[in-house]
C-alpha cells in the first residue's frame, strides 16, 4: 500500500488552469495591496515606504544617497 495520498482521477486540463488562474489572481491583489506607494517630501516623487527615495537620495530628511557621484555602465570586463 502507498503510504502518501494517491489522486483516485487524472486533474483535467480545464481544472489546473482553473486553480492556478485563481491562485495568479489572488496573489497578484495581495500584492499590489501590499506595496504602499508615498509621496517624498523631498522632491514630491513616488518612493516606497521605509525606503530611501531613488530620485533625490534621502531619507526622512537626511541625505543617504551620494547622488554627485556618477556610475559608469560596466562595458568592459578585464581578465
Ligand atoms: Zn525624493
Amino acid at each position: 500500500m502507498a503510504k502518501h495520498a494517491v489522486p483516485k482521477k487524472k486533474t483535467s486540463k480545464a481544472r489546473t488552469k482553473r486553480r492556478y488562474g485563481s491562485f495568479k489572481t489572488k496573489t497578484l491583489t495581495k500584492l499590489t495591496n501590499a506595496i504602499h506607494l508615498v509621496t517624498c517630501p523631498q522632491c514630491g516623487a513616488k518612493a516606497l515606504n521605509h525606503t530611501v527615495c531613488k530620485q533625490c537620495g534621502k531619507y526622512r530628511g537626511r541625505q543617504v544617497l551620494n547622488m554627485n557621484k556618477k556610475v559608469s555602465k560596466i562595458t568592459k570586463i578585464k581578465a
